[in-house]
């Protein structure tokens, strides 16, 4: 940190100033509020540069921060050591011809869609507004558009990356690139390989929409578990690759008491009211006053901006991915689980909410990403077919409660394994994004096949092995 404020003094922060509270406590989850020596915020890339060769010289262990979502601790931030921001590459740029966004790691999804919504465009990315840029374009990105455009890393067609030495490079998707590898390797690949300080995005068109939060009560639990099963069954919504919904089932505790909710996030392009693939949600009975964005609205940003209602910063967080494929009993034994543990193990929890989310990945969605070349994540169409990627997600107020939560995400997850490995259904895919520490995503990629070619490229990109033991991460 003295190398660093000597030599770029405008852009160090130390504790107790106000840029250093606001990059190393505005994290999502609580639990990554670690305590950085200072915060280094380039103003630019050569800056960026520069700042990681006297990290190098100092042998300081440092962090990277984009949005600070990861619910993951270390994984943007450390105690003793430099926290990086991106918060300053911040910048867009539209090619001429309205096809490619040009667009710096260190904003959020929501500004980047308010952005090119007035050119009747988007870019499939994340679906809570507040999510970084960053960390989602190098973890994959599941986005409302995910059916007809794959993964978001799937649109990326170019990066601009600050190598372990501080040497920059342009990389593009082109199978003629020097860096092919690496272009590979960035889609999915998260921080192992370099600081991507601008991804260079397909866009597609778009600009109305119907959707947005529907809450029901728990009475309608059965109903929405039966649409959700008939949505995925052949011939279900789930094929038609415009439709986007994440449904999710969740329970908090009043004085000790249960209580259940059941939830969908819906998005369908156009202005039709009701489209056909959403006609088994649409048909439930719902809670009208917590569902009442549930519209065709004129620009399809408004359905992540409904999200900001559960956007606090305030909890502490906790992801658990889990897949399996869909069918009736699976889609119920996920949540029976989910629910029955978190009675037996998560009552006493101060200020818990546990949600059993089903986030649908379906063939067309895989067929589109791997039309665009695949990427690390290394799911096949004709293998994985379409399942679903679940999160165990728990959101509580105190540290003195963060091993308990951690045991029942492992035991439910370890539960619903074995009870849809017995039925056959079990998909061992581990999304990044939806992972807590412990588990092993890069090691669930194509069954574990991507991860030699991963270490192979790392060796070409970080020959000294500088990122792989200087910078922390989540995994
Ligand atoms: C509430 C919530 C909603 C979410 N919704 C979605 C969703 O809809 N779809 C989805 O796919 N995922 C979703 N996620 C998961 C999300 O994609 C990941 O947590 C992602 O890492 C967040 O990015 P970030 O920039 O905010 O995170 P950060 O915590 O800032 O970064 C995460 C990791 O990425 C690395 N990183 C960030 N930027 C760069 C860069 N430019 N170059 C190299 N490494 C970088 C960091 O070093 C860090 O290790 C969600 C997570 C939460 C908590």
């Amino acid at each position: 940190c003295d190398a660093l404020s000597a030599a770029l003094p405008e852009q160090v922060f130390w504790p107790n100033s106000s840029q250093y509270l606001n990059q190393s406590q505005n994290v999502w989850s609580q639990t990554c509020v670690l305590e950085p020596l200072c915060v280094f915020e380039p103003s630019s890339v050569s800056a960026l540069s520069q700042g990681l060769k006297l990290i190098r010289d100092a042998k300081s262990q440092f962090a990277f921060r984009a949005g600070g979502h990861m619910p993951v601790p270390g994984a943007q931030s450390l105690d003793d050591g430099v926290m990086i921001s991106a918060s300053l590459f911040n910048t867009n740029n539209l090619s001429a011809d309205g096809s490619i966004a040009s667009i710096g790691p260190g904003q959020t999804w929501m500004d980047v869609y308010q952005w090119l919504a007035p050119y009747g465009k988007a870019i499939n990315g994340g679906r809570f507004p507040s999510v970084g840029v960053g960390g989602l374009l190098v973890g994959g990105g599941m986005g409302y558009f995910s059916g007809s455009q794959g993964w978001a890393v799937d649109n990326i067609v170019g990066w601009q990356v600050v190598l372990w030495n501080g040497t920059v490079i342009e990389v593009t998707n082109d199978v003629q690139d020097p860096h092919a590898d690496l272009a590979w390797a960035l889609k999915g690949g998260s921080n192992l390989f370099g600081l991507v300080t601008r991804f260079d995005v397909r866009t597609f068109p778009v600009t109305s929409a119907f959707g947005g939060l529907t809450v029901w009560s728990s009475e309608a639990g059965p109903d929405v578990l039966g649409s959700l099963t008939n949505y995925m069954a052949p011939g279900g919504g789930v094929d038609d690759p415009n439709v986007h919904i994440d449904v999710f089932s969740g329970i908090s505790f009043a004085n000790g008491t249960p209580a259940l909710s059941y939830y969908n996030i819906a998005l369908y392009p156009g202005s039709k009211a009701g489209p056909t693939a959403l006609e088994n949600f649409t048909a439930i009975p719902a809670d009208m006053t917590l569902s009442n964005g549930v519209d065709v609205h004129q620009s399809w940003t408004a359905i992540p901006e409904q999200l900001d209602s559960f956007s606090t910063r305030a909890l502490r967080n906790l992801f658990y991915a889990i897949s399996f494929e869909a069918t009736e009993e699976s889609i119920s034994l996920y949540n029976k689980t989910v629910i029955d543990n978190a009675v037996s193990m998560l009552s006493n929890v101060d200020g818990l909410a546990t949600y059993a989310v089903y986030q649908p990945v379906s063939k067309q969605y895989l067929q589109a990403s791997k039309a665009k070349g695949g990427n690390v994540l290394g799911l096949d169409p004709d293998v994985d077919g379409t399942f679903i990627a679940g999160i165990i997600l728990s959101m509580w107020e105190k540290a003195e409660d963060d091993a308990a939560v951690l045991k029942f995400s492992q035991t439910t997850a370890q539960q619903v394994r074995e009870k849809t490995e017995a039925l056959g259904l079990y998909n061992q895919f581990i999304y990044l994004g939806d992972s807590a520490q412990g588990q092993l995503p890069f090691g669930s990629y194509a069954n574990g096949k991507n991860l030699p070619k991963l270490k192979a490229i790392r060796g070409r990109y970080d020959p000294e092995g500088f990122l792989e033991n200087y910078l922390h991460r989540g995994f």
